[in-house]
C-alpha cells in the first residue's frame, strides 16, 4: 500500500534525491520547503507546498489535506562554519523550527518521523571509525541543535505516540546518476562540488582549510557518501517504522575517509585538469577525522551504500555541474536578451 509522505527541505539537495527514491519506491512525496536554498525545479515527483517550519497552522493543515502518514525533516541550516558565526540563525531554525514540526505532526496525529541528524553531533573523534555509541559532544552549533533534536526526538517517544529514526549523515557528495537534480548551493561552500569548479573555470581555485592536521596529508579527512545513497536508507528507515520496529539512531558513511588533498586529486585524475589550491588555516568548528562506523545500519536497516566510491561521486557530481552551469548560463542569456 501506498503512502503520503511530507518531506520537508523535499526542495533542497539530499531531500530531492529522496523525493525521487520515494516515488520509485512506491510512496507519495508531498515536498514542504520555504525555497530559501532549496529550487522549484527541483520538487518532480508530487507537490510542493511552499511555507516556514514556523507555520504550525500551515503544516498541520498539510497534513490533514494530504492524509500525510509520515515525516521526513531535512529543512535545516547545515554549514558548520557558518553556525559558528551565525548561531540564533540554527537555533531558531533548526531547533526551533523542528520543535514546531514535531507538535503539528503530534496535532495532526502523524506518528512516525525520519530525521536528518549529523556526523556533527559526535564532536572531537576519540577513535578512527565512530559508531553510535561514540560520546555525542558538539564542536559547533550545528550539530548542538542537530544533537537537541535526536534528545527531543526521545522524550517525545517516551511521553507521545511518536516513532522516530535518525540518520547521522556522514558527508553528502555526488548527483543523481541520470542528472535530473544535484547539489546547487548559493553561495556553494562544500568541498567537492568547489575543487570541481576550480578544476573547471579558468582563474578558479580552492582553499585548503588546514594543512597542519595530524593526518597522513595535513588535510582533513570525511566520510563522502553519495546523495542517492542517503536517499534508500531513508526509504529503508521509513520502512522500518512501518514494520512498527522502535525508535533509532543510525550512522550513513561508508567506513572510508578521504582527505581534502585526495579529493583534489580525484578530480584532477577524473578531469585530466589541475586545479588550483591555496592553503588557507583551519575552519572553526572542524575536527580533524570524521570517519562511519555503518554497521548498524546495514544489520538493522538492510543499508549498504552501493554508489559512494570516489570515482563515482566526482562523476556525478562533475556531471551534474557541467549541466548546471550550461543551464544557469542559458537562463542568463535569455534574461540579458529579453527587451
Ligand atoms: N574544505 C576545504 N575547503 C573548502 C571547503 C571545505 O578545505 O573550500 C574542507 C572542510 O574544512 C572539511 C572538508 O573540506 O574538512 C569537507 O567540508 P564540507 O564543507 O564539504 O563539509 P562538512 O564537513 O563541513 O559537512
Amino acid at each position: 500500500m501506498t503512502m503520503n509522505v511530507l518531506v520537508t527541505g523535499g526542495a533542497g539537495y539530499i531531500g530531492s534525491h529522496t523525493c525521487k527514491a520515494l516515488a520509485q519506491a512506491g510512496f507519495f512525496p508531498v515536498a514542504y520547503d520555504n525555497l530559501s536554498t532549496g529550487h522549484e525545479w527541483a520538487v518532480r515527483w508530487g507537490p510542493l507546498v511552499r511555507g516556514e517550519l514556523a507555520e504550525g497552522e500551515l503544516l498541520r493543515r498539510t497534513m490533514s489535506e494530504y492524509g500525510i502518514g509520515s515525516v521526513l525533516h531535512f529543512a535545516g541550516w547545515s554549514y558548520v562554519g557558518e553556525s559558528v558565526h551565525a548561531p540564533r540563525k540554527y537555533y531558531r531554525n533548526n531547533l526551533i523550527g523542528t520543535v514546531g514540526l514535531l507538535d503539528a505532526m503530534l496535532d495532526a496525529g502523524v506518528e512516525t518521523i525520519v530525521f536528518s541528524s549529523t556526523c556533527a553531533t559526535y564532536g572531537m573523534p576519540e577513535a578512527e571509525l565512530l559508531d553510535e555509541t561514540h560520546p555525542q559532544c558538539p564542536v559547533n552549533p550545528y550539530g548542538e541543535t542537530k544533537l537537541a533534536i535526536e534528545r527531543a526526538l526521545r522524550w517525545y517517544g517516551e511521553a507521545y505516540p511518536m516513532r522516530s529514526v535518525a540518520l547521522r549523515y556522514f558527508n553528502a557528495a555526488g548527483a543523481d546518476e541520470n542528472t535530473e537534480i544535484g547539489e546547487a548551493h548559493d553561495p556553494e561552500t562544500h568541498l567537492i562540488p568547489l575543487v570541481i569548479e576550480a578544476a573547471m573555470e579558468a582563474g578558479r581555485d580552492v582553499s585548503i582549510f588546514g594543512t597542519d592536521y595530524p593526518t597522513p596529508d595535513g588535510t582533513a579527512i570525511r566520510d563522502y557518501v553519495h546523495v542517492s545513497d542517503l536517499a534508500d536508507a531513508h526509504v529503508q528507515a521509513l520502512r522500518y517504522l512501518r514494520a512498527g520496529r522502535p525508535s533509532a539512531w543510525f550512522n550513513l558513511g561508508t567506513g572510508l575517509g578521504h582527505s581534502v588533498q585526495e579529493i583534489i586529486s580525484a578530480v584532477e585524475r577524473f578531469s585530466g585538469r589541475r586545479v588550483p589550491a591555496r592553503h588557507a588555516g583551519r575552519r572553526a568548528g572542524d575536527p580533524q577525522h570524521l570517519v562511519a562506523d555503518a554497521r548498524k545500519a546495514a544489520s538493522e536497516l538492510g543499508w549498504k551504500p552501493q554508489n559512494s566510491s570516489l570515482e563515482n561521486i566526482v562523476r556525478t557530481a562533475w556531471r551534474w555541474r557541467a549541466r548546471y552551469e550550461s543551464a544557469e548560463h542559458e537562463r542568463r542569456a535569455l534574461a540579458f536578451s529579453r527587451p
